[in-house]
This record gives C-alpha cells, structure tokens and sequence, in this order.
C-alpha cells in the first residue's frame, strides 16, 4: 500500500481462499433499535424516543403530570403535590364526598379559588365548583338552603302534604 493512503475505517482486509487478501466491508454490528428507556431491541418501537409501547406509556404519563403541574403553577401559583396535600387533607376527595359518591375521584377535582382575593380555598368536584359559581360563592345561601331543608315552608304552612302517586 502507497504511503500516505489510509484504508476507510469500515474496510478491512480479509484472506481469500487462495492465499490473497481481499479488502472487504468489515462486518460491524448492525446498531440494532432499542428502547431509549429500558432497552429492549425485541419489542416494536412505535413511539418517540425510540420507545416500546410500556414505557411510552410511563413517559406520556410523566409529561402529563409535567403539563398538569406546570398549568398548577401558572394559573394557581401552586404545584400538583401541594394540591395533592389538601385533597389529602379534605379526605382524598371532594367535600361534597361523604354523601355523593364523588369520592377518590380526585383526578376531576379543580383547584377552586376566591375570585375575590385570589385565595386558593381547596379542590372540588364539576358538580360543588359549577354550584359554587351558581350560587356566586356566597356562603348565605348553603344557610338558607339548610333552613329550608331542614324546616321546609310548605310544611310548616300546610303541614306534611304528599305528593300523589304516578300513575
Ligand atoms: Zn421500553
Ligand atoms: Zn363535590
């Protein structure tokens, strides 16, 4: 080989049968397509990353909480994992809980605040944050409302008058 003339790394020289060499390819490794996360080169890679559909799972998951969290913080000015900590507080649900069956349900719940002071009061339900609104958070109401409940007018004008059968 002439001075100065450098073989491409990818060549290599291979003995041939008769007794000659032979530059050739040299048989590197195909870089096989793995997982970024867990590394498998068996399971199909059909998403970013490249990733395997388990752990395209865990990572959508984890950018979600990333997006939840930074919406938390924006429009909140708190992070998920404190918001966590007062529905922990509340009982792991929304306050209306106990007799609605919104329990656990804690993915729905929406931070409420003091549209007033900008108070961040706690975390409710769809059902108790559009009453909340309805009702323009005037706590009067919720005392109205138990009165009426518990000492209904009509009784107390009427007495018990029930209301006929269908049918
Ligand atoms: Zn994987
Ligand atoms: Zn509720």
């Amino acid at each position: 080989m002439a001075a100065g003339l450098t073989v491409p790394v990818e060549y290599v020289t291979v003995p041939r049968q008769n007794g000659k060499t032979q530059k050739a390819k040299e048989a590197l490794p195909k870089s096989v397509p793995a997982c970024k996360d867990c590394g498998s080169t068996t399971r199909k890679l059909l998403y970013q990353g490249p990733r395997c559909t388990t752990c395209w799972r865990v990572e959508k998951k984890r950018r979600k909480a990333a997006r939840q969290n930074a919406y938390q913080g924006r429009v909140f000015g708190i992070t998920l994992e404190e918001k966590q900590r007062v529905i922990d507080f509340q009982g792991g649900g929304c306050i209306c809980a106990p007799w609605t069956g919104y329990a656990g349900q804690t993915r729905s719940l929406s931070t409420d605040h003091d549209h007033k002071t900008g108070i961040v009061r706690g975390a409710l339900c769809k059902h108790c944050n559009d009453l909340l609104g309805r009702v323009r958070d005037d706590p009067r109401y919720f005392e109205l409302m138990r009165d009426y409940l518990l000492n209904p007018p009509a009784v107390q004008v009427l007495g018990e008058r029930v209301v006929p059968e269908e049918g």
